[in-house]
């Protein structure tokens, strides 16, 4: 079978993602490969489709009990026989499967390293057939990372044990140390390494003041109402303030830290997948084996400590491909904390290591050029365009002459003999008593109140823009107060210009993430949200009844093209995006009842198949009704195709014979279902025709189905 067949049937998609028929091929040759793909960028394709064409069984192996229950899940409602083996199952279960294992019955098998090797396992595999090794995760092989998993590192035995298997491990990670030791690691033979592109340009990446920011994170969600999203925040303490708040405003929204018992935990973390749950307010032990697709929105309550971590955080965001928002809220204190913990890091190499990637964080969180561009440099790509999904390329910023503004601030800087705070030297140039001031008798200082036309928010954002041009320099080593530079002498006394962007700019990009996006659809046709609703929850009801999370169902994408396409005939359904043979005979009937409903007027074409049918219905043979319509044969017997797909009552042996329905079955054996009519042609030397080969394949295709 064509491989493209195989993603139709069993997964419903139309076509491949950029490189994942290349690995497939590369595996199917039986040679062993590394894959690099961003998270969402459809991995676990790239081994489920070998796992099927090959003979034998697949071996899965993944760290996390959670991850492969999804997995298995989702393989299952496409009718693909999957099964995992880990501490959570029973004697008793693991003996069930271990049967179905020995009977063949089983393609793909999802095991954790620990059970791989406990007793006796790898010895209990060698007696199966097995095609293929996938290691899931790779990058916990390696010590570099900080998802190192010791028993990653012996997975090379699998490569020692059985030499002639292909392995095949992937993983999400960026990180280039831990990617060039994962070959290496793992004892693979001659691995070739497939790099797909880490952008992800679903995700619009946003960096806003962190001031007031629940006001901020409350229109976000208020926005969102009812989506998936995460909320990472510093410390368990806000992960649990932030929740019930959002609790208050009726959100459902709970946390989740590493403080919490492993049921809780659990439970969390289920309620998340399975939808019970909208928002969860986690710190980062939140996220490694969340596979839910259809997180809309990820917002960091505060700075990570590097880009790596960023990157990962906010790749939780849009796994299903579709639009997504990710909201960083930046401020001084956040660097300040992160500061702080490394300056506790006794390893002199490691920490400068670690500073420099702090650096390269903030510099992300101040840029003023394409953020993305800077994101994906970090990780060498280099992009040639700017991404027009960000909040710098949506508002570009406009620039003002803020050189009265840095002198001001300066001199009340040399005034307090570079004593001072960013918040008292505000307080100061706003004229505000407040008790530093007061403590201090800053108040009798020159430029006191000399800023006052200025709000609190522009002075903020104007000294973290001294700072960010070397005009003034934070001090941690003297309780985080503002010093004098060379540049602030030029500036106070040679009369040198500075130039800031304008707090406008600021307010425009925040006012930005207010605004409800009419989400792009990819045809022309009205998206409508009452339907899109109506299926949700259809999907929420059948999954509930099936005791699995709702994506495992139907991906978001697969609505929303229901929701374009309007299917209605079953044919019609299977070209929806996400919908496998399986899952259109297992949920086909119950969707189209609902969309046929937002369907009422027929299509043009539906009548022209009706005057067909009532012609058919009369009795009169193909010939026949196309000299009365005056149309060839071929139409017709392709409106009758149609109508046998549509389930209309055609008798097939009234059309063709059954040799010619023998002949057709051995050639869709050979060539799959196609949608192209000559391949078939071909196949038979031309000696069935065009018409009869295409009632056929319908009529076929709608046993296979039903
Ligand atoms: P990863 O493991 O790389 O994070 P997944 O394998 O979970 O990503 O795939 C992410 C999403 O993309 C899934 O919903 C998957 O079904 C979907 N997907 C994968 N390949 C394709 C494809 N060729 N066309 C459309 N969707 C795809
Ligand atoms: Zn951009």
């Amino acid at each position: 079978m064509i491989l493209e067949q195989v993603l139709q049937k069993h997964f419903g998609y139309g076509q491949f993602r950029p490189q994942q028929k290349e690995i497939i091929e590369h595996i199917l040759q039986d040679k062993d490969a590394v894959v690099l793909m961003p998270t969402g960028g459809g991995k676990s394709i790239c081994y489920q489709i070998p796992a099927l064409v090959k003979d034998g069984l697949t071996v899965v192996i993944s760290p996390l009990i959670a991850l492969m229950q999804d997995q298995v899940q989702s393989l299952r409602s496409n009718g693909i026989s999957a099964a995992f083996i880990n501490s959570s199952l029973t004697v008793k279960q693991e003996g069930d499967i271990r049967t179905k294992l020995e009977n063949g019955e089983i393609k793909l098998l999802y095991v954790s390293p620990e059970k791989l090797f406990s007793s006796n396992f790898l010895n209990y595999l060698s007696i199966l057939k097995i095609s293929l090794f996938a290691i899931d995760e790779a990058h916990c092989v390696s010590s570099w990372g900080h998802h190192f998993r010791p028993e990653y590192k012996k997975l090379y035995i699998l490569k020692d044990t059985f030499p002639q298997i292909p392995v095949v491990a992937l993983t999400a990670t960026a990180d280039k140390a831990v990617r060039s030791d994962i070959g290496a690691l793992l004892k693979l033979n001659q691995p070739k390494y497939f790099i797909a592109s880490f952008d992800r340009p679903n995700l619009s990446l946003a960096v806003l003041p962190g001031r007031k920011k629940w006001e901020q994170i409350r229109r976000i969600v208020e926005k969102h109402q009812g989506k998936s999203g995460i909320i990472y925040c510093s410390s368990r303490k806000a992960t649990e303030d932030l929740a019930v708040k959002l609790q208050d405003i009726g959100m459902k929204a709970d946390f989740y830290h590493a403080g919490l018992d492993n049921l809780t935990r659990h439970k969390t973390q289920e309620d998340f997948i399975q939808g019970e749950l909208d928002i969860i307010c986690a710190t980062i032990a939140f996220g490694m084996g969340i596979d839910k697709p259809d997180v809309r929105f990820v917002i960091h309550n505060n700075m990570p400590g590097n880009l790596e971590s960023y990157y990962q955080e906010i790749g939780r965001a849009g796994r299903d491909g579709l639009p997504s928002e990710t909201i960083l809220f930046y401020s001084y204190r956040d660097v300040q904390t992160h500061v702080g913990f490394m300056e506790e890091i006794n390893d002199d190499a490691y920490r400068r290591i670690q500073m420099a990637k702090l650096d390269r964080m903030q510099e992300f969180a101040e840029s003023q050029v394409c953020r993305r561009k800077v994101l994906m440099t970090y990780f060498s790509e280099i992009p040639e365009k700017d991404c027009g999904n960000c909040d710098v390329c949506k508002n570009p910023p406009k620039y003002f002459d803020g050189t009265t503004l840095a002198q001001m601030a300066l001199s009340a800087m040399v005034r307090t003999k570079e004593k001072v705070g960013i918040t008292t030297l505000i307080d100061i140039l706003k004229g505000t008593y407040s008790q530093a001031v007061k403590d201090h008798g800053f108040s009798k200082i020159k430029t006191f109140g000399a800023g006052r036309q200025t709000t609190n928010f522009a002075w903020m954002l104007f000294i973290q823009q001294f700072i960010q041009q070397g005009i003034i320099e934070l001090d941690y080593k003297d309780h985080y107060n503002l010093k004098l530079t060379r540049l602030s002498k030029d500036i106070l006394f040679e009369g040198k210009s500075v130039r800031l962007v304008t707090p406008e700019t600021i307010k425009e990009r925040q006012e930005e993430q207010k605004q409800v996006k009419v989400e792009p659809t990819a045809s022309k046709s009205a998206f409508n949200p009452t339907l899109f609703e109506e299926l949700r929850v259809l999907r929420k009801e059948i999954a509930d009844s099936q005791g699995v999370p709702a994506f495992v169902i139907f991906g978001d994408a697969s609505l929303r093209d229901m929701c374009e396409k309007l299917p209605n005939s079953m044919h019609e359904f299977l070209g929806v995006t996400g919908v496998g043979e399986h899952k259109a005979s297992q949920y086909g009937e119950a969707f189209l009842k609902v969309i046929t409903k937002y369907n009422p007027t027929p299509k043009q074409k539906g009548d022209t198949y009706k005057i067909t049918l009532s012609m058919y219905q009369d009795g009169k043979s193909v010939e026949e009704i196309a000299i009365e319509r005056g149309v060839q044969p071929t139409t017709i017997y392709s409106h009758l195709a149609k109508l046998i797909e549509d389930g209309k009552m055609i008798d097939i042996h009234e059309l063709v014979s059954v040799d010619e329905i023998k002949k057709m079955e051995i050639a869709t054996e050979e060539l799959g279902f196609l949608d192209a009519l000559k391949p078939y042609f071909d196949y038979h030397s031309g000696e069935l025709e065009y018409g009869k080969i295409r009632v056929i394949l319908s009529y076929l295709k709608s046993q296979r189905v039903s």
